[in-house]
């Protein structure tokens, strides 16, 4: 599984990890069994929320971790609704203690509402020095979003910031993207696969996923994820609630595409138009 530096969190982050958005909807123990094969097979980064679920999910990732919390790269996030400064240090706690662990990796704002940054940011920052979360960042924020965050906490803090991004969904490559780059903030794609919307087995695009595929022994929804995290910025994590399909996305981690391969993929889901606002979901 290739690894990258996320961001300036100072840590090396496999390129591909796992999302756990609706886990609680499906069988406990199959999910629990995926999230595990994935972790065998270096899919280390946990990407959940207290959203999901309103706690469940991080039930499951915690049950999915004990005994090997040291392996993972454990990311969750806080609601909007809960930014405040003192709302952020209990969300915190709460997210911890369902998850069973005494720190996060790495700790995100989820989208941004109406706190001041500097709230939780401030929030961030105690939790930083106390050693509960080891680096932190947001998530669905636009340019102009990322360059308030940057004035309120001075550069080499923001460690990601969390996106949709997939490939009939490109939006954040005409600015986003750049921006993130530039102040070395990892880019963490989610949705990789469009929440659902992969090109249909033996629609034209699919087939030009399933050609490259097919040189490398690969599949359409490897090669997709290898385009996603070309560039060292960029991180991906698809969610999967089988240990087959765990497997198959890590599979993804080693992948190399060609120049040409890029291209082609390229032009067959183009960046589109730049956009009113960041899409998100
Ligand atoms: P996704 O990863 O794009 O797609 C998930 C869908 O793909 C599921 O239906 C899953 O099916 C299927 N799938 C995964 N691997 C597969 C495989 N190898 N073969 C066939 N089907 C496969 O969708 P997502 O859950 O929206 O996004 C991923 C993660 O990003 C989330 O879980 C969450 O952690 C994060 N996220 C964050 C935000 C945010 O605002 N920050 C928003 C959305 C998502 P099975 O379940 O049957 O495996």
């Amino acid at each position: 599984m290739e690894m990258h530096p996320f961001g300036n969190a100072g840590r090396e982050v496999p390129v591909i990890g796992q999302g756990t958005w609706y886990i609680d909807n499906e069988d406990r123990e199959t999910v629990i069994a995926a999230l595990r094969r994935g972790i065998d097979l270096g899919m280390t980064h946990l990407d959940t929320a207290e959203m999901y679920g309103s706690g469940a999910a991080e039930e499951i990732v915690g049950e999915a971790i004990a005994g090997r919390r040291d392996e993972v790269f454990l990311v969750s996030k806080v609601l909007p609704d809960h930014a405040s400064r003192e709302g952020t240090l209990e969300a915190c706690r709460e997210s911890l203690e369902r998850l069973g662990t005494d720190r996060l990796d790495c700790y995100l704002l989820h989208w941004r509402g109406s706190y001041p940054l500097e709230e939780t940011f401030a929030a961030f920052e105690q939790l930083r020095e106390e050693g509960s979360i080891l680096s932190w960042g947001v998530s669905n924020f636009d340019v102009p979003d990322l360059e308030d965050a940057l004035q309120v906490a001075g550069p080499g803090r923001i460690a990601c910031n969390q996106v949709l991004y997939n490939l009939q969904e490109r939006a954040i490559e005409h600015a986003v993207l750049p921006w993130c780059e530039k102040h070395r903030v990892a880019v963490v794609a989610y949705s990789p696969f469009g929440h659902g919307q992969f090109p249909r087995p033996g629609t034209p695009k699919w087939r030009v996923l399933k050609e490259i595929a097919d040189h490398h022994h690969a599949t359409p929804r490897q090669v997709a994820l290898r385009f996603l995290v070309r560039r060292p910025s960029l991180f991906a994590i698809p969610k999967a609630s089988t240990p087959d399909h765990a497997a198959e996305n890590a599979g993804a981690g080693d992948l190399q595409l060609t120049k040409h391969e890029l291209g082609r993929i390229d032009e067959t889901f183009p960046v589109g138009p730049v956009p009113q606002a960041l899409p998100m979901l």
